[in-house]
C-alpha cells in the first residue's frame, strides 16, 4: 500500500511529490510519458514567458544564461530536481483506471512492455495537466493528417502554405518561425486582435512582420472547412478560401477529467472548476487531491507552473494533518 500515489509527472506533479516527502510522505509518481513529458513536447526552440525564479520547485535554484529560460534548461532544471530529491517515478507508465476502495484508491497502469500493474494508495493526487487533450476546431476536414494541434519546429514546412489557427503566443510563436525558414504563412484569429498575453517582446516584431505583408493576418476569422489543399475562411469580408497545405490549430487545450469524474468528484457547471478547498486542493472525495492544470475550469490558462506549484504545499500540509498515513 502506498502513502501517496501521484498520477502525472509535470512540474506539478514533482512539486507535490517533494512537498510530501518533505513532510515524511513517500509518495510515488506514475508518468505515462517521459519526466515533464508536456515541456517535452513543447515546441523545440520555445522560451518560457516566466523568469526561472518563477519555474523553481523545492525551493531549488533555476539558474539560466538569460532572462527568460529555454525549453532546454526547464528540461535540464526539472531532471535535475527529480534526481536531487531522490523522487520515486514510474516514467512510460500509463494509469488507464483508478477506483475507490473501503482503504484509499486501487489504480491500474500500463507499462511500455503492455505489461499491467495494479497500486493501491492512501492517498491519491491527480496531476495529469491538459496538453493532452487540445481543444478542437469542430469544423470539416478538421481530421485530415495535414491538421495538427501541435507545434515542433518549421523546418519541415519551408516552401509550404500553412494556415495558424489562433491569436495567443503558440501561434505568434509558430507563425514567425515558420515566417523564417520560408514558409508562407497565414494566421486566423477568431478575436479582433492578438490575446493580451503574448508576449511584450514579441507583439511588435510579429505585427511588423504583418504590416510588411511577411504574414497574412485574418482578424475576427474562423475556419469554416478545411480541405486537402484548401482552407476555408469565414472573415468580415465573406468566405475567404485560400491554397493550404498544413494547418496548426494551436487554440490552446483543456483538462481531461475521465478520472475525476469516475471517482465522483463534482464539476461546477458554470466555471468547469472541479469541486475542491483552495487551500487543502482536497476534492469532494476525502483522500482525493488534484494539483496543477488540471484544477483550472474552462479557463486553462488561470493555472499555469507559477501557481500551480504551490499545490503541493497545501496537500501535503493537509494528508499530514489527517493522520492516517
Ligand atoms: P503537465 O506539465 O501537463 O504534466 C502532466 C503530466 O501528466 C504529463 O507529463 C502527462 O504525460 C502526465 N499524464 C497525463 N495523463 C496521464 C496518465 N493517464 N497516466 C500517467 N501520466 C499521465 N507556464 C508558466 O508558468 N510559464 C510559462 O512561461 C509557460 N509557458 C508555456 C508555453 C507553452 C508553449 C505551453 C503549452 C504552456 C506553457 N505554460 C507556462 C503552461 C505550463 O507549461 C503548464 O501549466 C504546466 O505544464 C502545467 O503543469 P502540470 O504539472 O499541471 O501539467
Amino acid at each position: 500500500m502506498e502513502d501517496v500515489l501521484i498520477i502525472g509527472g509535470g512540474p506539478c506533479g514533482l512539486a507535490a511529490a517533494i512537498s510530501c516527502k518533505r513532510a515524511g510522505l513517500d509518495p510515488l509518481i506514475i508518468e505515462k510519458g517521459s519526466l515533464v513529458h508536456s515541456i517535452y513536447r513543447y515546441p523545440t526552440y520555445m522560451v518560457f514567458h516566466s523568469t526561472p525564479d518563477l519555474l523553481e520547485i523545492g525551493g531549488i535554484p533555476f539558474a539560466t544564461a538569460n532572462e527568460k529560460p529555454t525549453r532546454q534548461e526547464a528540461l535540464n532544471y526539472y531532471r535535475l530536481v527529480a534526481s536531487r530529491e531522490n523522487l520515486r517515478v514510474h516514467v512510460y507508465e500509463t494509469v488507464t483506471e483508478a477506483k475507490r476502495t473501503e482503504d484509499g484508491f486501487q489504480v491500474a497502469t500500463t507499462d511500455r512492455f503492455a505489461k499491467t500493474h495494479l497500486y493501491q494508495a492512501k492517498k491519491l493526487i491527480i496531476a495529469t495537466g491538459y496538453f493532452d487533450n487540445p481543444n478542437r476546431l469542430n469544423v470539416p476536414g478538421e481530421d485530415l493528417p495535414k491538421v495538427s494541434s501541435f507545434y515542433k519546429e518549421a523546418h519541415p514546412y519551408a516552401g509550404l502554405k500553412v494556415a495558424i489557427v489562433g491569436g495567443n503566443n503558440s501561434a505568434v510563436d509558430a507563425a514567425m518561425e515558420l515566417e523564417r525558414a520560408g514558409a508562407q504563412v497565414t494566421v486566423i484569429c477568431r478575436r479582433t486582435e492578438l490575446s493580451d498575453k503574448v508576449k511584450a517582446w514579441t507583439r511588435p516584431v510579429f505585427e511588423s512582420l504583418v504590416k510588411k505583408g511577411r504574414i497574412q493576418m485574418f482578424f475576427g476569422a474562423t475556419v469554416a472547412s478545411i480541405e486537402e489543399r484548401a482552407i476555408h475562411v469565414n472573415t468580415a469580408e465573406g468566405l475567404v478560401t485560400l491554397a493550404n497545405d498544413h494547418v496548426f490549430a494551436l487554440i490552446g487545450y483543456r483538462p481531461d477529467r475521465t478520472f475525476l469524474h469516475s471517482l465522483g468528484v463534482h464539476t461546477d457547471e458554470e466555471t468547469g472548476v472541479p469541486q475542491h478547498d483552495p487551500e487543502t486542493m482536497e476534492t469532494n472525495v476525502p483522500g482525493l487531491y488534484i494539483a496543477g492544470v488540471i484544477a483550472a475550469g474552462h479557463h486553462a490558462n488561470a493555472i499555469f507552473i507559477e501557481n500551480g506549484r504551490f499545490h503541493g504545499e497545501g496537500i501535503a500540509r493537509h494528508i499530514v494533518s489527517q493522520g492516517n498515513v
